[in-house]
């Protein structure tokens, strides 16, 4: 799941364990992806919207497998289930605050962000399933690195974005174990997936490499998206991303998009399109 710049993956040596945590039960929220949809109104969410079916067969997210198909429904129920719920935190608490129970904005805030956070993800998969790139899933792989979790990859060939999901593994995290799960995995790889969508990351001419655009605040961002869905285990998000090598990208902490990229720098990064690596 992680990358670092010369593999696109994450290969790093875990320090030695210095104690087990035995009591487990926060997982991180972050997601700096949500304030990317600041016109979002929780309150639309919860008034009358329907839950999204979930469809495992999504257009162009294509599982390769069984075991990928269920890996992806699996994630997307997950997503699901948790904006569920969380819309329904909503509107228990607006109820609540209706029926005159003091109700702190605070905690109104922190519902609503919930919501929004769950909601990004929702939007983001259906984004990837409608578009005009191909993200195929490929599990008990790793891509083109042999010790990292997962990696997003680009296949030349084909001009298929690759999203390669490695088995669950045990991590030393700040000194605790923590469970690296699949979900986690491919939380993160969809949502460099999703960066590639938005022209936030590119690849390299091989398609197994960051290219020009992925930077600091990309990888990040996938590191952020996976933990949330870190269950049951406590980690602190610094000593998470510090594991997971984003220390290699502290030459590129700049944000990095094509957006960002000035005419005349757009204008060679497009002359690069020759070389089949992004769209
Ligand atoms: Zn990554």
């Amino acid at each position: 799941m992680p990358h670092h710049l010369s593999t696109f993956s994450s290969q790093f040596s875990p320090p030695p364990a210095r104690h087990y945590h035995p009591t487990l039960s926060i997982w991180l929220s972050v997601d700096p992806m949500a304030d990317k949809y600041p016109g979002v109104s929780p309150y639309v969410y919860c008034a009358n919207n329907p839950v999204r079916l979930v469809d495992p067969d999504g257009k162009t997210v294509v599982p390769n497998d069984d075991d990928a198909k269920q890996l992806y429904s699996e994630y997307k129920s997950e997503v699901h289930k948790r904006l569920n719920n969380a819309r329904e935190s909503l509107s228990n608490l607006q109820q609540k605050k209706l029926e005159g129970n003091k109700i702190s904005d605070r905690k109104i805030r922190a519902a609503q962000s919930a919501v929004n956070q769950y909601q990004t993800i929702a939007d983001e998969l259906e984004k990837m399933e409608t578009s005009q790139i191909v993200f195929k899933i490929y599990t008990h792989t790793t891509g083109p690195s042999v010790t990292a979790y997962g990696s997003t990859t680009y296949n030349v060939a084909t001009g298929e974005v690759n999203i390669n999901v490695g088995d669950e593994k045990k991590q030393v995290v700040d000194g605790w174990v923590a469970t690296i799960s699949r979900i986690m995995i491919i939380a993160h790889e969809l949502k460099h997936g999703f960066q590639y969508l938005k022209r936030e990351i590119d690849f390299n001419q091989d398609g197994t490499q960051g290219g020009y655009l992925y930077d600091y605040t990309d990888e990040q961002a996938a590191i952020r998206r996976g933990a949330m869905f870190a269950f049951g285990t406590t980690i602190n998000i610094n000593a998470f991303e510090r594991a997971y090598g984003l220390g290699a990208l502290q030459d590129r902490k700049d944000p990095r998009s094509y957006e960002s990229l000035t005419p005349m720098q757009k204008e060679s990064y497009d002359a690069q399109k020759a070389h089949g690596i992004y769209h």
